[in-house]
């Protein structure tokens, strides 16, 4: 299955965690398709000088969604990345600085919405960081056709 993940990271040497990330990933889910270059933006949804460096990849899987989550997650607490997003009292997810965030957008077609995994990626289309990504490495998708 052709999935499309979109890596982010704001702290350390970013470039770094996400090539490492990349190699992990190669390791264990499948082989790279291709990798777009790396797009810097501001923190989205709260205030850090550290600025975020975001790319998409797409790889051929044979894990379920759930397994490439729990592999992403791995991967990313392997990078360093201590706290999952915290939750705040308005039950709004608290953004903050990360080593690496390893976001699933497409696996295939499939479309999946249970607590644990929403597929396509919820807010994908509204984020600049990772539809410009996407578009340099996926411009046949349908996200992109001339409207
Ligand atoms: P965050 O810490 O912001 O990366 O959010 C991670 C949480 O989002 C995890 O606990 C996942 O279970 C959940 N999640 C829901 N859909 C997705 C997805 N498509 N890719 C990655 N995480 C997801």
């Amino acid at each position: 299955m052709i999935v499309y993940l979109s890596l982010g990271a704001n702290l350390g040497n970013r470039e770094q965690s996400i090539d490492t990330a990349i190699e992990l990933l190669t390791q264990q889910a499948g082989p790279l398709i291709k990798r777009s270059s790396f797009f810097y933006s501001k923190p989205w949804g709260f205030d850090s000088p550290n600025d975020f460096c975001n790319i998409c990849a797409a790889f051929d899987t044979d894990l379920s969604p759930l397994e490439l989550l729990r592999t992403t997650q791995s991967i990313e607490r392997q990078l360093g990345r201590t706290a999952k997003t915290a939750t705040a009292q308005n039950s709004l997810p608290l953004y903050s600085d990360r080593t690496i965030d390893i976001d699933i957008l497409l696996y295939g077609d499939l479309h999946m919405d249970t607590p644990e995994l929403t597929i396509p990626h919820k807010n994908m289309e509204k984020r600049e960081f990772v539809m410009l990504p996407l578009q340099e490495i996926a411009p046949h998708l349908p996200f992109f056709a001339e409207k």
